[in-house]
């Protein structure tokens, strides 16, 4: 199996390592984790050299690339400390492209090249987490006016977007969900940012829908498919969680390594002591195998064989493995790891978060168990 990039993922890769050598971007994420600010200079930079384009097919004038160059970009990227998660939504323009109408593509499109914030998907309810059946969000249809009331929770980039994807149920008969493309400018929209252990580059709002008002043009998709259109949508966000947690290893890895050939403790640098090794052995275990596991995937998914539980099995693995790995750089930096501003600190912090965000750990092992059953049946 060949693993090598070919000449253009080479090229890309040396371009977004350009973008990370060019300015001391570590202060800037430092600043912007602290304040809780979305890190729009970096977004801007690694979209001006096609971040966003990478899976745009070209008659949208993107790149028109796969999910083998995407990791090959998120690698780097994560590698040199660059904060992924926030560029989740710039490579899913798929679903709109499938699921938007003439107007919502072109509101959407508007945005490519900016590094802004544009869009994101909101299902989760104070009632309704892992499970969607107590969605209690309603749209109820009016006078030839279609009116949105609910309330969403834990919505990633809730403050920022300007459009949002609302799932809610048709009041007239709860069995059918459907989603709504709601332009969060509009009245009866009310926000409110949450605190978050980690992730924090990125907001996370309780948003409340209080008779917004919308139109029939307004539907995203296929009225009674919500529910089939998140599901079909979810695994490359759970491919693009498990690239950020491999890229944060990395840079986690190499930090460590450094530090440990330098510090000298005991007449010799503590790299020399064999409780050490045998941490950069166990680190180097699980980023070899993070990194297998994902450019499989991404291979499969490039060659139409992804199967139903590898996305959902990487999150899992990758969010555990690099979890892990981070940890044990924590220990070999030790003091000054846990004091000060280390930025292997703010990914331990996030690691975390990603055990829950986008599926659950559980759901994640439900998900990759029936798959993996299923295929005895
Ligand atoms: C930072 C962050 C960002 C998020 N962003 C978004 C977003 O942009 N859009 C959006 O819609 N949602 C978002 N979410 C919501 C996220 O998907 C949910 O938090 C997650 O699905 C779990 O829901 P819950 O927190 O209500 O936990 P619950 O569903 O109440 O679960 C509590 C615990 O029970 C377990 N559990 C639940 N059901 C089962 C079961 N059947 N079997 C075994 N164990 C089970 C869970 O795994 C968990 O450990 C975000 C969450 C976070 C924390």
């Amino acid at each position: 199996m060949d693993f090598s990039f070919n000449e253009d993922q080479a090229l890309m890769v040396e371009g977004f390592a350009e973008v990370m050598r060019s300015r001391p971007w570590e202060k800037y994420f430092h600043e912007c984790d602290e304040k809780s600010e979305y890190p729009v200079e970096w977004v801007k930079a690694v979209c001006e050299i096609g971040f966003d384009r990478i899976l745009l097919p070209e008659e949208h004038d993107g790149l028109g690339l796969d999910w083998s160059t995407l990791a090959a970009a998120y690698e780097v990227l994560g590698r040199m400390g660059g904060p992924t998660y926030v560029l989740y939504q710039l490579p899913c323009f798929d679903t709109v492209l499938r699921e938007g109408t003439e107007e919502q593509k072109k509101a959407v499109l508007a945005y490519v090249g900016t590094g802004e914030q544009v869009l994101n998907y909101a299902m989760t309810e104070p009632s309704a987490g892992s499970s969607w059946d107590d969605m209690r969000t309603t749209y109820t249809r009016r006078d030839g006016k279609v009116y949105l009331n609910g309330h969403k929770t834990f919505q990633t980039s809730g403050m920022r977007v300007p459009y949002m994807v609302v799932m809610a149920r048709n009041a007239d008969d709860m069995s059918v969900y459907s989603e709504w493309f709601v332009d969060m400018s509009k009245s009866g929209i009310t926000k409110e940012p949450l605190h978050k252990l980690g992730l924090r580059m990125d907001s996370c709002a309780e948003i409340y829908f209080d008779d917004v008002e919308l139109d029939e043009s307004d539907l995203f998709g296929t009225e009674g498919n919500g529910f089939m259109r998140g599901v079909k949508d979810f695994d490359l966000e759970r491919f693009l969680v498990a690239l950020t947690n491999y890229g944060q290893a990395y840079c986690a890895f190499e930090d460590a390594a450094v530090y440990a050939n330098q510090r000298v403790q005991g007449g010799k640098a503590i790299a020399r002591h064999q409780l050490i090794q045998e941490k950069f052995a166990n680190m180097k275990v699980r980023l070899t195998n993070m990194r297998n596991m994902l450019f499989e995937i991404a291979w499969k998914a490039d060659n139409d064989r992804l199967g139903r539980g590898d996305c959902s099995m990487a999150k899992y693995y990758c969010s555990h493995a690099a979890f892990d790995v981070v940890d044990d750089a924590l220990q070999v930096l030790a003091g000054i790891g846990i004091t000060g501003e280390h930025r292997v600190q703010r990914f331990y912090r996030d690691l975390r978060v990603d055990r829950v965000s986008g599926g659950t750990d559980e759901v994640m092992l439900l998900t990759a168990g029936r798959a993996a059953l299923k295929e005895y049946r």
